[in-house]
């Protein structure tokens, strides 16, 4: 039985984000348990966990066999430091020098690409009374942060190594089209970060590489190197956008509304804003007060359907800030009060955030992150 049904008789409010750190927990025990080589595994934590809670995503994660995690922001990574004392935390993104206060206060791992930016660090480091850990970031083809030129990748991993007041930790790349199966271009960057990194750690013993997101570590062995930096499925998603139970991956988040009324439509009569939708024959409409202010989305107007009853009922009409509706037909068999699931499961069928995001054209990465902070969140354990 999946926790929403187990769940059918909680406490609902107008919407719940219910998350199941276990399988977070199992999903990185799952990922850790296919890593070559003794690699490591950071879950990423950033964006408040995808939108499933960083914190709490974060020490099922641990739970898991994760033994980093990484965050895009100096302010994501403070805030997971107050939580989680112990943890070995990296900092991916750019930091202003405001920003890099932040984050070495925090006692984060953080990422240089630039010598400047270096000599800020090491000077900030001593002002701080730390001692900077740095990862080097090379860019070998997504084409973002980074640097680009293999020669002042290296004079940057020797430079940081040689000079005071910072230590050498990593080097890393990220890359542009690992969820593209069969994508050349990810073996191009792949053999371009081994081509440099290994004679490098060669050199360094102990220099930490990493490369690989979620969907280079399930399609690759050869890219996991000393660590793998997986996000999306650590959640329980799929990085290539398919039902993540292919690649035995569990859904860790449910959304969920309830149906505040119901109402019987005449034809003709129409729901929402705009009149989007008009009744073609007698029906009753039911009302979910969840709408695109909680991060349910306003293209998912006549798009999309909802669980109610253990039957999938389509979303009709204007998707609106706080509410929207679904059409329960001419014999409505539920009440007022029955539960909603616009994520997860009920009865025998259930809707991936895959599915929402194929009818919006976008990812389920997006899904989840926008799913806004209105929306409470509940953690099972
Ligand atoms: C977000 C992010 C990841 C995680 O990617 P997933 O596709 O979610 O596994 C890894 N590395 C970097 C640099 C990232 O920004």
């Amino acid at each position: 039985m999946s926790a929403a049904t187990g769940r059918r008789h909680a406490s609902i409010s107008r919407a719940t984000a219910t998350i199941d750190v276990k399988a977070i927990e199992r999903n990185c025990a799952r990922l850790a348990a296919e890593l070559t080589g003794g690699a490591a595994l950071c879950a990423v934590v950033k964006a408040d966990g995808y939108g499933h809670g960083a914190a709490e995503a974060a020490r099922a994660a641990l739970a898991g066999g994760a033994t980093w995690l990484a965050v895009a922001a100096a302010a994501e990574a403070a805030e997971l430091r107050a939580e989680l004392p112990g943890a070995r935390l990296l900092v991916l993104g750019a930091l202003t020098p405001a920003e890099l206060d932040l984050a070495l206060g925090a006692d984060a791992d953080i990422t240089v690409w630039k010598p400047d930016f270096l000599a800020l660090v090491r000077s900030r480091g001593e002002a701080l009374g730390r001692r900077p850990r740095v990862h080097v970031k090379y860019d070998t083809g997504m084409g973002r942060l980074g640097e680009r030129d293999p020669g002042a990748v290296t004079s940057l991993v020797d430079e940081t190594a040689a000079g005071p007041g910072a230590e050498l930790v990593g080097l890393w790349t990220h890359f542009a089209t690992a969820d593209e199966p069969g994508s050349r271009f990810f073996d191009q960057q792949l053999g371009r970060f081994r081509e440099l990194g290994l004679p490098l750690r060669e050199r360094r013993p102990g220099l930490l590489l990493h490369a690989a997101n979620s969907a280079a570590t399930l399609r690759e062995p050869s890219s996991h190197l000393d660590m793998v930096r997986c996000g999306i499925a650590v959640y329980g998603l799929d990085p290539f956008g398919e039902d993540p139970g292919q690649r035995d991956l569990r859904p860790a988040l449910e959304l969920r509304s309830y149906v505040a009324d119901v109402k019987p439509f005449e034809p003709g009569a129409s729901a929402g804003y705009g009149r989007k939708w008009r009744a073609t024959e007698a029906t009753h409409v039911g009302v979910l007060p969840i709408g695109y202010g909680d991060g349910i989305r306003r293209a998912l107007t006549n798009n999309a359907e909802v669980l109610v009853g253990g039957r999938r009922r389509p979303v009709i009409g204007t998707i609106s800030m706080d509410n929207l509706t679904i059409d329960l037909g001419p014999e409505p068999d539920v009440e007022r009060g029955a539960p909603a699931v616009l994520i997860g499961a009920q009865g025998d069928d259930r809707i991936l955030a895959e599915e929402v995001a194929r009818r919006l054209a976008t990812i389920n990465y997006e899904v989840t992150c926008g799913i806004s902070p209105r929306v409470p969140r509940e953690y099972l354990r």
